[in-house]
């Protein structure tokens, strides 16, 4: 009887029959979406190849956006190889795309395990911007804040943060266009430290998107010790920072945190951190009718807010079912916003994009998926969606 040659090994049963080993070997794959170039390099170079490879691979996911190796022409046969057998490149996937009468576009984003994120394309600011999500839901439950309602799901890696964008871009055709990034969309960045900043330097990458750290915003509703940890980074994204109310008594009814990191920390903070030349901290300030709009809060604002090297973004509220507050009226925004003018503040109302569509800031909410509690509680009491 012939030997039937196999890699694995053949064995004879006791009845003396030939049996052939069958073993599936599974090789764990590496996603490569989640390496940053020098993590990829180490990984080539286990697997035998040549280090310099990362940077034709990156160019190739990042800047032409192809992810499948076999169109990676200027790559080895062999490498393309191992590139199929031993990697895999997980990207969202598009499961809905709505487009708002003024230009601006939600995408709902399906990620591996069925998560779903969204993120925003913002036309014409004048730049192109991608609002990207940091995590599944937000843990810090602003009271005005819809994704706060969901309660946090989980963290998202860097490589579904930069996925983000890797998706978006190539979606919209700007792959090769100059855009930027603020981290608003859904979830608290800095309660992501780690994965957010790793995400920053994959885009920062001279051979893949090369997205200079001043084209992007983190906007933050104050986690301290992040924060001082963020002024230490060697890519110092833009910082925004979620003010909101200029006291702690009025701060502490609308951003939960503010009773473990009070106003006046924050601003210490502010005035510490080491902002670029030519460059200014935003104070975002959600505008309430009656809670935080008085001239009297705009009067504390200002004094809160001298000193620091700050441009105020006022946003008045997008309202929603559920949430438990008021847009003020224009005049009243107005209002507010020429007594910080006049106090030498530079003031900005935030005009509000993509409204029709639930794609405006804290309109951000994912249905359908598996819900925390806080989420579960405000849909039951019909606040939601
Ligand atoms: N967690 C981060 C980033 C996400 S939200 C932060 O708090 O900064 C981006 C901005 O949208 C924040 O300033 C947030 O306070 C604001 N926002 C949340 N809900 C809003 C709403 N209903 N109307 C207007 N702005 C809102």
């Amino acid at each position: 009887m012939p030997r039937v040659r196999c890699p694995i090994g053949t064995l004879r049963s006791r009845a003396g029959k030939q049996v052939v080993f069958v073993v599936r070997h599974t090789v764990a794959e590496l996603n490569l979406a989640e390496l940053d170039r020098a993590q990829l390099e180490e990984a080539l170079a286990a697997r035998g190849h040549e280090r310099f490879h990362a940077r034709q691979i990156f160019g190739w996911v990042y800047r032409h956006g192809v992810v499948d190796p076999d169109q990676m022409t200027n790559l080895s046969r062999d490498l393309r190889a191992t590139l199929t057998s031993e990697f895999s490149i997980a990207t969202p996937a598009i499961a809905e795309r709505h487009r708002s009468t003024d230009g601006t576009e939600k995408f709902l984003l399906r990620l591996a395990d069925g998560q779903q994120i969204e993120s925003v394309f913002i036309p014409d600011t004048p730049a192109m911007t991608f609002c990207v999500s940091t995590q599944v839901g937000c843990a810090m439950a602003c009271a005005f804040c819809l994704t706060g309602k969901m309660g946090l799901v989980r963290n998202l890696t860097a490589g579904e943060i930069v996925g983000q964008v890797r998706v978006l871009a190539q979606a919209l055709d700007l792959l090769d266009k100059p855009f930027n990034i603020v981290l608003m969309g859904m979830g608290e960045p800095l309660h992501n430290y780690d994965e957010t900043m790793k995400a920053l330097k994959i885009l920062a990458d001279d051979h893949g998107l090369a997205l200079p750290p001043r084209r992007v915003t983190l906007s933050t509703v104050g986690l301290l010790p992040a924060l001082e940890r963020l002024a230490r980074e060697p890519l110092m994204p833009n910082l925004a920072v979620s003010l909101h109310a200029p006291t702690d008594a009025q701060r502490g009814q609308l951003v939960p945190l503010n009773k473990k990191y009070g106003v006046a920390e924050i601003i210490a903070a502010c005035k510490r951190f080491p902002v670029r030349k030519r460059s200014r901290i935003t104070f975002e300030y959600v505008m309430l009718a009656g809670v935080n709009d008085s001239p009297e809060d705009a009067r504390r604002l200002a004094r809160l807010l001298s000193g620091v090297k700050s441009k105020v973004n006022l946003i008045p509220l997008n309202a929603a079912a559920g949430i438990p507050f008021e847009r003020p009226s224009d005049p009243a925004i107005n209002q507010f916003a020429k007594i910080l003018a006049d106090r030498g503040l530079i003031v900005s109302v935030r005009k509000s994009r993509g409204r029709d569509i639930r794609a405006a800031c804290g309109q951000l909410i994912v249905e359908g998926q598996r819900r925390s509690p806080a989420q579960t509680l405000a849909i039951n009491l019909g606040q939601v969606g």
